[in-house]
C-alpha cells in the first residue's frame, strides 16, 4: 500500500511506542523463562532465561533512545530495534520449543499460553510495521509447530496444524489492521491539510466570511486579512442586528430568498467603530447540508460606492464652486415646464472682464473670482432658487417670478450682492456681471427656446455696455442671428475655399506712388458677391475660427507674393493683419519665417499689422517675443487702429514697432473737428519722434489727404485711392500709375 513518508514515520514510531505492552512482554518472557528454570533446571532453560534477561536489558535503552530521537525530530534506531524485537520473538519461540520437547506439559502449557499472549502483544504493538510483526509472529510460533511434529505425544501434532493457521490468521489480521490504520491516518492527514488550506484561504481573503445558524445567529466570523483566532467577538450576535436599521428589511428579505431560492444578494451599510458609514455587498447562500446554516460572503465596497457617488455628483455639479451644473438646470426647467403654472424666470449671467482677470492675474485669481461670485449669488437668492454654473464665467439662476417686476427685483438683489469689490492678494477687483433674463412660457415654448432667449438677452446686455440686466425682447434675436450668420458664412467660405486676400494700395504722400498693399480678407461667392472682413467680423471673435482664417490668408498672401516676385510685379510690400490668437499658436513665428524662406520671399516684402489689444493680457510676453523675432528677421511691424485701444505709450518703446496706423475714425473727422486734427498731429509727431513711419487709414476725401500732407503723414490708404482689389487687378494698377498716378502730389 502506498504510504506517505509522514505516515510511514508515524507507523514506524510504533516500534518505540506502547511502553506498557513492551515492558509487559519483557517481564512476561523473563518470568516464563524463570518458571521453566525452576521446573526444568537444565542448560537450555538457563540459557533461555539468560537470553531473556540480556534482551530485556539491551532493548530497554534502545526503546528509550528511539523515543528520545522521535521527540527531537531525529531518526530513531529502527533497524536495531527491529533486529532486537525479532531476536526476542525467536527466544520466545525457542523457549516454547524446549518446553514441548522436554515433555513437561504444565510448563509447555504456561509457555505456549504466554507465547500466544505475546504474539497478541506483537500484533497490537507492531501493526505499523506489518512485515516485522509477521516475522516476529513466525519466529515466536514456528518452533512450536516444529516441536508438535517431532514430539511423539498424540494430540500434539494438532499444534502443527493449528499454529500455522493461527499464524496466518494473525498475519492477515495484522495486515488488515495496518491497512485500516494507514487509510485512516491518510484520511486524517488529508483532512488536516485541507483544513490548513481552508484556513489560509479564509485568513487571506479580502472578504468577510460569516456563517449563521438557523436562528440567524453568527456561529462563524472572519474579518479580511486577520487570523481566525482574532474573530470571536461577533460570535453569538444576531446577524440582522449588524445591519444598518434602514437595511434590516432588505436583510430579512435576503434571508427569506435564501430559504426559498438557496441564495440571495444584498447591498448593506454599517457604521464602523469611528462612526463612518461603510458599504458591503453580501452574497448569502444556504450551506448544502440539512443544518439550515447560511454562508455569507461580504465585500467592503465603500471605496467603490464613494467613487460612484462622487462620479454621480461630478456629473451634476461643478467641482470648483460646488454649484449644480447645466444638466441640473435642464432637468429643472423641464420639470417646471411640465407643471400647470410655470411662473419662473431664467437668468443667465456672465462675469464682466473675467477673461482679463484670468489672463492678467492667472487662473488662481480666476478660480477665486468664480467661487466668490457663486457664493454671492447664493447669498442674494432664496433657498429654493436654483443657482447653476454653466461653464467658464457663465452662471444661470432659475427662480420663481410672476412678473417682470419680480425679475428686476431679483436683478437688483444680485447687483447689490456684487457691488462690493472682490479682493485678491491685496488687489481690489470689480465683481460685475451682465445678466440676460427670459420668462417661462412668455419667451419660449420649451427648454431650449427659453435658454436661447436668456442667452440672447445676455448678449444684448454685454453689447449694451455690460454691468446691466436685460429682459429678452424679440428684437434682440435679429442681432444674435446676425452673428450666427456671420460665423456660418465664414465657415462655408473656408469649406468652399472661397477665403481670399484682396489688396488695398498704400500711397506714399511723398512720391504719390504705391509703396505697398494691405491684404484684407474677402469671402467671394459663385454669384460674384464679395463679403468683406467686416461682414463676417463675428467669426474673428472665436479664437479657433480666427486662427483658421488667418492661416488661410497667410498661405494665400504668401503664394500671391511669390507669384508677383516671379513675374517682377513691383508691388513693394504686403501687410497682413494678425491677432493675439495667432501669436498664441505653437511655433507660429518659426513656421511663418520658414515659409518665407521656402518661397524665397525677402522679409522686406512683408509687414505685420497688429492692434493694441495684442499687448494686453497674459499672452503679452509671447507677443513681444514673437514680434521681436519677426522684426529681427527684417519684417516691419505696424500698430493698427492706433488711438482706439487701451495701449499705453510705454508699449511703443517696449515693442518693436516700425509704423503707426492712425485709425480711420480720426482721419475721417479731419477737416471737421479740430480735436481730430490735434490727435492726428500728435500721433504723427509722436511716431516721427520714435522713428516710426505714419500711415493714415480710411482716407476718403481730398480734404483729409491735404490735412495729412500738412501734418507730415508718410503714407495714406483709403477709398480716395482705391478699395481693396483682387490680386489679378494689381499688375494693371501698378502699370497704370506710371501713366496716371492714383492721386497727384499737391504742388
Ligand atoms: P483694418 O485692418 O483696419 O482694415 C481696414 C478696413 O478699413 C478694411 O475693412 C478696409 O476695407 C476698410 N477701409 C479701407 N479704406 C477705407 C476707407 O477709405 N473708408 C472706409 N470706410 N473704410 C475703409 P475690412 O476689409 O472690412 O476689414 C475690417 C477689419 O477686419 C480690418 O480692419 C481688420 O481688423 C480685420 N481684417 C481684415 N482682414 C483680416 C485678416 O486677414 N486677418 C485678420 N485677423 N483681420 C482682418
Ligand atoms: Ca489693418
Ligand atoms: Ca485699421
Amino acid at each position: 500500500m502506498q504510504v506517505s513518508p509522514t505516515i510511514r514515520l508515524q507507523l514506524e514510531a510504533g516500534l518505540f511506542g506502547s511502553v506498557p505492552i513492551f515492558l509487559g512482554g519483557i517481564f512476561n518472557s523473563i518470568a516464563v523463562a524463570a518458571i521453566a528454570v525452576w521446573r526444568q533446571p537444565t542448560t537450555p532453560f538457563f540459557v533461555w532465561l539468560a537470553v531473556e534477561i540480556a534482551l530485556g536489558i539491551v532493548r530497554l535503552p534502545v526503546l528509550l533512545a528511539g523515543r528520545r530521537a522521535l521527540r527531537n525530530g531525529k531518526t530513531p534506531p529502527k533497524t536495531t530495534a527491529a533486529i532486537l524485537s525479532s531476536a526476542w520473538a525467536a527466544s520466545i519461540g525457542f523457549g516454547a520449543y524446549f518446553s514441548l520437547t522436554h515433555h513437561d506439559w504444565v510448563l509447555s502449557t504456561i509457555v505456549c499460553l504466554s507465547a500466544a499472549a505475546m504474539v497478541s502483544g506483537i500484533c497490537l504493538r507492531n501493526f505499523g510495521t506489518p512485515r516485522l510483526a509477521a516475522l516476529m509472529v513466525f519466529l515466536a510460533l514456528a518452533p512450536s509447530t516444529v516441536a508438535g511434529t517431532i514430539v511423539s505425544q498424540p494430540g500434539l501434532a494438532i499444534i502443527s496444524i493449528q499454529l500455522p493457521i493461527f499464524i496466518l490468521t494473525i498475519f492477515s489480521a495484522s495486515f488488515v489492521l495496518h491497512r485500516m490504520m494507514v487509510t485512516q491516518m491518510t484520511a486524517l492527514s488529508d483532512l488536516e491539510k485541507s483544513e490548513f488550506f481552508n484556513r489560509i484561504i479564509l485568513e487571506s481573503s479580502p472578504d468577510y466570511t460569516i456563517i449563521i445558524n438557523e436562528q440567524h445567529d453568527i456561529i462563524f466570523f472572519n474579518r479580511p486579512n486577520s487570523a481566525l483566532s482574532e474573530q470571536g467577538d461577533l460570535i453569538g450576535s444576531a446577524w440582522l442586528s449588524l445591519l444598518h436599521p434602514a437595511d434590516r428589511e432588505g436583510g430579512e428579505k435576503a434571508l427569506a430568498d435564501v430559504a426559498c431560492k438557496g441564495s440571495a444578494n444584498l447591498t448593506t451599510r454599517r457604521l464602523d467603530a469611528d462612526g463612518r458609514l461603510r458599504w458591503f455587498d453580501v452574497i448569502a447562500s444556504r450551506i448544502s447540508d440539512d443544518s439550515g446554516r447560511i454562508l455569507m460572503v461580504a465585500r467592503d465596497i465603500t471605496h467603490q460606492k464613494r467613487s460612484e457617488e462622487r462620479a454621480l455628483w461630478m456629473a451634476r455639479h461643478d467641482p470648483l464652486t460646488g454649484l449644480p451644473n447645466r444638466a441640473v438646470l435642464q432637468d429643472e426647467l423641464d420639470r417646471i415646464l411640465g407643471t400647470d403654472d410655470p411662473a419662473a424666470a431664467l437668468l443667465m449671467l456672465d462675469i464682466d472682464n473675467f477673461k482679463t482677470i484670468n489672463d492678467t492675474l492667472g487662473h488662481d485669481a480666476g478660480d477665486r473670482m468664480l467661487s466668490t461670485f457663486a457664493e454671492r449669488l447664493q447669498a442674494a437668492l432664496g433657498e429654493e432658487d436654483l443657482v447653476v454654473r454653466l461653464g467658464g464665467d457663465e452662471f444661470a439662476i432659475l427662480f420663481s417670478a410672476r412678473s417682470d417686476a419680480d425679475v428686476w427685483s431679483a436683478g437688483a438683489r444680485i447687483y447689490a450682492g456684487l457691488c462690493e469689490p472682490f479682493e485678491y492678494q491685496g488687489k481690489l477687483l470689480a465683481c460685475g456681471a451682465s445678466i440676460g433674463a427670459s420668462r417661462l412660457w412668455h419667451d419660449g415654448a420649451n427648454r431650449s427656446e427659453i435658454m436661447k432667449a436668456a442667452d440672447i438677452a445676455l448678449y444684448a446686455a454685454k453689447t449694451a455696455g455690460r454691468g446691466q440686466l436685460k429682459l429678452f425682447e424679440s428684437s434682440m434675436r435679429a442681432e444674435v442671428e446676425g452673428r450666427e450668420t456671420m460665423v456660418a458664412a465664414a465657415l462655408t467660405a473656408l469649406k468652399q475655399d472661397r477665403v481670399v486676400p484682396f489688396f488695398q494700395p498704400k500711397m506714399s504722400l511723398g512720391t504719390s506712388r504705391i509703396v505697398g498693399f494691405e491684404a484684407l480678407l474677402r469671402c467671394t461667392s459663385a454669384d460674384n458677391q464679395v463679403l468683406t472682413a467686416d461682414d463676417i467680423k463675428a467669426a474673428f471673435d472665436d479664437p479657433a475660427l480666427c486662427a483658421v482664417l488667418s492661416e488661410r490668408m497667410i498661405e494665400r498672401t504668401l503664394s500671391q507674393i511669390e507669384r508677383w516676385l516671379a513675374a517682377d510685379v513691383p508691388f513693394g510690400h504686403v501687410a497682413i493683419n494678425l491677432t493675439a490668437a495667432d501669436f498664441r499658436r505653437e511655433g507660429f513665428v518659426d513656421s511663418l519665417l520658414t515659409r518665407l524662406q521656402r518661397k524665397a520671399i525677402p522679409p522686406s516684402c512683408l509687414q505685420i499689422e497688429v492692434t493694441e489689444t495684442v499687448f494686453l493680457g497674459r499672452g503679452a510676453g509671447y507677443v513681444e517675443a514673437a514680434l521681436r523675432s519677426l522684426s529681427e528677421s527684417g519684417i516691419k511691424i505696424a500698430l493698427d487702429d492706433f488711438g482706439t485701444g487701451y495701449a499705453s505709450l510705454s508699449h511703443l518703446s517696449q515693442f518693436p514697432i516700425d509704423l503707426l496706423k492712425i485709425d480711420r475714425t480720426f482721419v475721417q473727422r479731419l477737416g471737421q473737428s479740430p480735436e481730430a486734427k490735434a490727435i492726428c498731429a500728435a500721433v504723427v509727431n509722436l511716431g516721427h519722434c520714435l522713428g516710426m513711419q505714419i500711415v493714415a487709414e480710411g482716407v476718403e476725401t481730398l480734404v483729409q489727404e491735404n490735412a495729412l500732407i500738412d501734418l507730415g503723414c508718410d503714407v495714406c490708404q483709403g477709398f480716395l485711392y482705391s478699395k481693396a482689389m483682387p490680386a489679378e487687378a494689381i499688375p494693371m494698377v501698378l502699370l497704370g500709375q506710371d501713366a496716371k498716378p492714383l492721386r497727384a502730389r499737391r504742388a
